[in-house]
C-alpha cells in the first residue's frame, strides 16, 4: 500500500521548520488516504537521545503514523545488498582520493563546480591495485561511487515541476563503510512503501539522484512535493541560535500546543482558525500554500 513518510536526522531537537515540513508530510499523505510512515535516519549525524525526542516531539504535536518507527541504523544487510547490485551491474567504482586531492585536481571542462573530477573513473586494474595497497598501508578502504550512465535525470515535483539535474559520480559508500544517505534513503523508501516523498527544498537537488539510484536498483522511484524552508528574520535558514524554535522551547516561552498549530497552519495558508492536527487535516489545501519561504520570528522569551 502507498505511503508517505518523515525521515529526520537525529542531530538534535528539530525546530519550527522541522516540525511544519513534518506537518506538511503528513497531511499531504493522510488527504490522499496513504499510509504514514516514520524513519529515523541515525547512519550519520546521531546526537544522543534526539531520536527518541524527534518522536516524543511529533506525538506531542499530534501526528501519527502506521507502524513502528523505523530506525535506518537497522537496515544496513539492505543497504550492503543495494551496494552489491549496483557494483554488479557496474555502476560502481572505487574512489582513492582524500578531499584535498579532489579538491586540487583539475575537472574536465564539462564536469559541472563542484563535481567529482573523474579521478579514479577511470584507473585500469592494476593502477586500482596498487592505489588500494597504498590506502591500505595507511590502514585505510577506498569510498564506493557512483558511476552514472547518463549525464541527467528527471523527476516531476509537484510544486516545482520537472526537475532535471546532472548526475555526479556521488560518494554511496565511503571508506569508513558508512553508507551514504542517498543510497539509503532510496532503499528504505521503497521497503516502506513510500510512494510520496514530502520534505523540504533543500533537498529538490537531490531528487534525481535518488530516482536514478532507484531506477538502477529496480525500484520504482516515488512522487516529489518539496516544500519551501523557513527563513530567520535575516532571511537565512532558520537555526537553533534563532532563538525560542523547538517545540519545548516555544512552550516555554509561553504558546500553547494550539498556538503552534494556528502559527504552522496560517504559515501553510490554511488560516489561523486552526488547533490540532485533525483541525489542519480539515482545512489544508496545497493550492493555497505559498510557494516562498516563510520568515519565521520566535517569540521573545
Ligand atoms: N534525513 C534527512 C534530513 O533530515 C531527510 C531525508 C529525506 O527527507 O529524504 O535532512
Amino acid at each position: 500500500m502507498s505511503a508517505g513518510r518523515f525521515a529526520p536526522s537525529p542531530s538534535g531537537d528539530m525546530h519550527i521548520g522541522n516540525l511544519r515540513t513534518a506537518a506538511l508530510a503528513w497531511v499531504w499523505a493522510r488527504r490522499s488516504s496513504r499510509r504514514f510512515v516514520l524513519r529515523i535516519e541515525d547512519i550519520d549525524r546521531v546526537r544522543e537521545g534526539a531520536a527518541a525526542r524527534q518522536v516524543e516531539h511529533l506525538k506531542l504535536l499530534g501526528l501519527d503514523w502506521d507502524g513502528e518507527v523505523l530506525m535506518q541504523s537497522s537496515r544496513r544487510f539492505a543497504h550492503l545488498q543495494a551496494l552489491s547490485k549496483l557494483r554488479a551491474s557496474g555502476h560502481l567504482f572505487e574512489c582513492f582520493c582524500s578531499r584535498r586531492e579532489i579538491a586540487a585536481a583539475t575537472r574536465a571542462p564539462h564536469t559541472p563546480a563542484g563535481f567529482y573530477p573523474g579521478t579514479c573513473r577511470d584507473l585500469s586494474s592494476s593502477e586500482r591495485a596498487q592505489a588500494r595497497a597504498r590506502l591500505a598501508a595507511l590502514g585505510r578502504a577506498p569510498a564506493w561511487r557512483l558511476l552514472p550512465d547518463v549525464d541527467s535525470w528527471a523527476v516531476v515535483d509537484d510544486l516545482h515541476g520537472e526537475v532535471v539535474e546532472p548526475i555526479d559520480c556521488v560518494v554511496l559508500q565511503r571508506g569508513d563503510g558508512a553508507v551514504a544517505y542517498n543510497l539509503a534513503v532510496v532503499v528504505d523508501d521503497a521497503f516502506q512503501g513510500v510512494d510520496q516523498v514530502v520534505r523540504g527544498d533543500d533537498l529538490l537537488f537531490t531528487a534525481p539522484t535518488q530516482a536514478y539510484l532507484a531506477s538502477l536498483l529496480g525500484l520504482p522511484a516515488p512522487s516529489y512535493v518539496h516544500v519551501p524552508l523557513v527563513l530567520n528574520a535575516e532571511g537565512a535558514r532558520l537555526a537553533k541560535r534563532d532563538g525560542a524554535v523547538t517545540l519545548p522551547q516555544l512552550l516555554d516561552a509561553g504558546w500553547s500546543l494550539e498556538k503552534v498549530w494556528s502559527v504552522l497552519a496560517a504559515s501553510v495558508g490554511a488560516g489561523e482558525d486552526v488547533a490540532d492536527a485533525a483541525g489542519f487535516a480539515a482545512v489544508f489545501d496545497p493550492a493555497t500554500m505559498p510557494r516562498e519561504p516563510w520568515v519565521f520570528t520566535p517569540p521573545s522569551a
